[in-house]
């Protein structure tokens, strides 16, 4: 079965921790071990797992990212959006994580997050959660 919900970013680019959304799928699958897929059907939108606890560290990806890929860089899409392409391929339309005792296993630092990179819009996420 596969879950989806949607998420409104309200930035251009921002990191919307979407962990407890997450978790309430894992709980709701009934699936005590296994794998749990999360996938993002967008190709300006991207799924990262990183801190939880120091906002600061969500700025400091974004910040560090637009160095690496900054907005206008004299590319060739027409769209003129290039860098959000660019940054979900650097950091991926999918995560995943281990489900045990019917529960998320993350780390205690660690959540799950949408990375908006050509917001805002309403972005979908795929949830599968996989027994074994
Ligand atoms: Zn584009």
């Amino acid at each position: 079965m596969k879950y989806e919900f949607e998420v409104p970013t309200t930035g251009h680019e921002c990191l919307v921790n979407i962990t407890a959304q997450v978790s309430k799928f894992v709980t709701l699958s009934k699936i005590k071990e296994g794998l749990c897929c999360v996938f993002v059907p967008h190709t300006t939108a991207a799924v990262a797992i990183n801190e939880n606890a120091d906002p600061t560290v969500q700025s400091d990806i974004l910040r560090e990212l637009d160095k690496v890929v900054p907005w206008e860089d004299g590319y060739d899409h027409v769209e003129g959006n290039a860098a959000a392409h660019i940054k979900v391929s650097m950091v991926g339309a999918s995560q995943v994580a281990l489900v045990s005792g019917g529960r998320l296993q993350l780390g205690t630092w660690q959540g799950i997050y949408l990375a908006e990179f050509d917001g805002p819009r309403t972005r979908k996420v795929w949830v599968k959660i996989i027994e074994g």
